[in-house]
């Protein structure tokens, strides 16, 4: 495209710093920038119409683990790597909440939920022997006892009869959050161009040269967070795994409040706007779900659909309003990447489930990386 002198002028020259990804890591790295060089030149450059990857795509739980995650967590990672992880989720919960504030994201401290199948009755034998151990060992984070069993109030059907509560977990907005964040991050003379998609970039003396689909121009440093797409620019790597969603239409007298998780973790689900948002099922089909293409499949949403029937609203009448599907960034390691890429690139992916707990302080690490 031959852009014209303005434009060129305006939005291409001196740029300090360009970020690739206006997801929730692009868009705190771009921020924590400006507060440290508030005069420079900042870019982002995004695929999409709006983000177009996960924060926008998400379940808006605001959460550190449900039991039987941290109890597998403790087959594959250290107790110190575990313990750092929860800490790393709940200070980027905290540093979220402080960015944005409780209201422009909505946060709402309902409580979590962990339940489990009727059909499970292994996992669930070891998350009660295990409740004890488990709430020790991140009593140093939270001085008092995390994780209690209580009686199924909300009516669900095929579980146990008691499931596992945890009065930290809470849930956000994910809309209003990013829009706020966005917001924050316009507002401060931060520039986003979006239908942009960086297709390679190249390393000179003290610059980057980017081509992207539409121009070239060249950029001081350049900080890539695209997470599931990593592969892409071939920084990190980073599995991409597709995540399915649905939502009902709004149910009169919802009795169902806070965040649910069911097979340790697979299915999650709660409620927003009298209706209930489900989400998960991508072990049915690993492979498939193993893509950076959006779309749903029939073995997935039915799948959604079913566990709405039998277990989540059994004696209630739904009607499914919307589907959808986000790609988020996956490895055997839950730690992000956060790492030089080479002397003047820097990258922050591979997010996992959990970017809306350490998206903003992952924003923060990958910021830091340069002195
Ligand atoms: C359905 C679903 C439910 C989830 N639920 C939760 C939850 O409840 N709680 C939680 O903590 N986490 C949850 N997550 C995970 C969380 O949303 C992600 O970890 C987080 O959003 C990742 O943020 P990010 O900025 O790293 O990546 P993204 O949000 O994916 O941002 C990357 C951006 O880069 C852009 N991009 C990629 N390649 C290019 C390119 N070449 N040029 C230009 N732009 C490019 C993409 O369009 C995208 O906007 C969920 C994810 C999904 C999909």
């Amino acid at each position: 495209m031959n852009l014209s002198y303005w434009e060129i002028k305006s939005w291409l020259t001196s740029i300090d710093f360009t970020i690739v990804g206006s997801g929730i890591v692009g868009l705190n790295c771009a921020l924590q920038l400006k507060y440290r060089y508030p005069n420079s030149k900042i870019l982002i450059l995004e695929k999409g119409i709006l983000p177009q990857g996960a924060s926008t795509k998400n379940a808006g739980f605001a959460c550190f683990g449900s039991l039987s995650e941290i109890i597998d967590d403790l087959k594959h990672h250290s107790e110190i790597e575990v313990l750092e992880l929860i800490k790393k989720r709940i200070d980027g919960l905290q540093l979220l909440r402080k960015t944005l504030g409780d209201n422009a994201i909505d946060y709402q401290n309902l409580g979590g939920y962990e339940l489990f199948l009727d059909s499970d009755e292994s996992l669930y034998k070891s998350c009660v022997e295990k409740l004890e151990d488990i709430n020790q060992f991140l009593y140093p984070l939270f001085n008092t006892e995390v994780f209690a069993f209580k009686e199924n109030n909300f009516g669900f059907k095929n579980i146990k009869s008691k499931y596992c509560f945890n009065p930290f977990e809470g849930q956000i907005d994910t809309g209003k959050m990013m829009d706020s964040l966005l917001n924050k991050v316009q507002s401060l003379g931060i520039k986003i161009i979006n239908h942009c998609i960086v297709e390679s970039f190249s390393e000179h003396v003290d610059t980057v040269k980017l081509k992207t689909n539409h121009f070239t121009f060249t950029t001081k440093k350049l900080f890539i967070a695209t997470n599931g797409f990593a592969k892409q620019l071939d920084i990190a790597t980073v599995q991409p795994a597709r995540a399915q969603v649905l939502i009902t239409k709004p149910i009169e007298n919802l009795p169902i409040k806070g965040t649910f998780h069911l097979e340790e973790g697979y299915y999650y689900f709660r409620n927003i706007d009298n209706r209930i948002l489900l989400g998960g099922g991508r072990n049915l089909d690993f492979k498939t779900e193993e893509t950076t293409e959006f779309g749903e499949t029939e073995l997935i949403q039915n799948k959604l659909e079913d566990l709405l029937k039998t277990t989540i609203l059994p004696d209630t009448t739904f009607e499914i309003d919307h589907r959808w599907s986000g790609i988020m960034g996956v490895g055997k390691q839950k730690k992000p990447i956060v790492k030089q890429v080479s002397n003047n690139v820097f990258c922050g992916v591979r997010l996992g489930g959990m970017g809306v707990a350490i998206g903003s302080s992952i924003g923060k690490s990958l910021a830091d990386l340069i002195d």
